[in-house]
């Protein structure tokens, strides 16, 4: 099957200026795809799918959605389906939250949060964007798990968010099983620490230098490095990749 050239990717989580989502939506556009933004924070989803349009000339839409909600994941991807961009081919789950808080003073409301958000979100986006693809027989998932999940922590969030983007390795894995027979591609990424919003605001040269100490390539992740590899996995040349996890962490997980 050809690639179609008409085409659209959903990026969750992808409004937030210095986020991997945002680079990555950038990227695809950049590489002629449309672009769906959905994001919490819809005033930013909108306002960040308007500067992607006027500055690549692709089609983009951007909506408020809470990916932990279903009624709100259902009305954002009919809206999208609704809009003037072409059917969407790819899916790339990156909405997410951190939890630093140590086990010992954890709560059960936090722990759900960062479940429904990180793990039930990507479960409801997929599930609600599969059903077009699956009738297209083509499509691409990819959803961003951490070296957190591998490594246990030890970048910024603790128990938490490393069991929740550990259930993304699983998910990724069976979800695949059922989705090759629709000509869909099921994978995950695992970046590293990466200087965003979700490392509890902006990296400082000393944080940034601690934690460089076992990357094998001596620093932290850019969001560019990130979307590079996204790009890559939902393209054209990308469609006999599936059920992989793809460590993107400069070599610390080796270290
Ligand atoms: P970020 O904070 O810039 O982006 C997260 C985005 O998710 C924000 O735009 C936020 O508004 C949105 N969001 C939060 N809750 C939401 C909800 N309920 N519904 C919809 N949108 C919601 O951080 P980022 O680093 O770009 O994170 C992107 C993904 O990458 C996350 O899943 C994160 O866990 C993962 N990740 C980040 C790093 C890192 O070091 N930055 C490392 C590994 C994995």
């Amino acid at each position: 099957m050809t690639f179609p050239t008409e085409r659209t990717a959903v990026l969750t989580g992808a409004a937030s200026a210095r986020g991997i989502g945002r680079a990555t939506a950038d990227r695809l556009a950049r590489d002629g795809w449309s672009i769906a933004i959905l994001d919490i924070d819809g005033a930013a989803a909108e306002e960040a799918a308007a500067d992607i349009a006027q500055r690549h000339g692709v089609q983009t839409v951007g909506v408020a959605a809470d990916v932990s909600d279903q009624a709100s994941v259902d009305a954002a991807i009919t809206a999208v389906e609704a809009s003037a961009v072409p059917p969407i081919v790819a899916l790339v789950n990156l909405a997410g939250i951190s939890s630093p808080t140590e086990f010992m003073q954890e709560t059960k409301e936090a722990w759900d949060r960062v479940f429904a958000v990180n793990m039930t979100g990507t479960f409801l986006v997929t599930q609600r964007a599969l059903h077009g693809m699956i009738e297209r027989k083509l499509g691409r998932v990819v959803s961003i798990s951490s070296i957190s999940a591998q490594r246990g922590g030890g970048t910024y969030s603790k128990v938490a968010y490393s069991a929740s983007k550990a259930g993304i390795i699983g998910f990724t894995r069976a979800l695949a099983r059922e989705m090759g027979e629709h000509n869909i591609t099921v994978n995950a990424v695992s970046p590293g620490p990466v200087d965003t919003d979700i490392m509890g605001g902006t990296l400082t040269d000393e944080r940034k230098q601690d934690m460089s100490k076992d990357i094998l390539m001596g620093r932290v992740g850019t969001v560019d490095d990130i979307a590079a590899l996204i790009c890559f996995l939902v393209g054209p040349d990308a469609g006999y990749i599936t059920a992989a996890t793809y460590d993107i962490n400069g070599g610390l997980q080796i270290s």
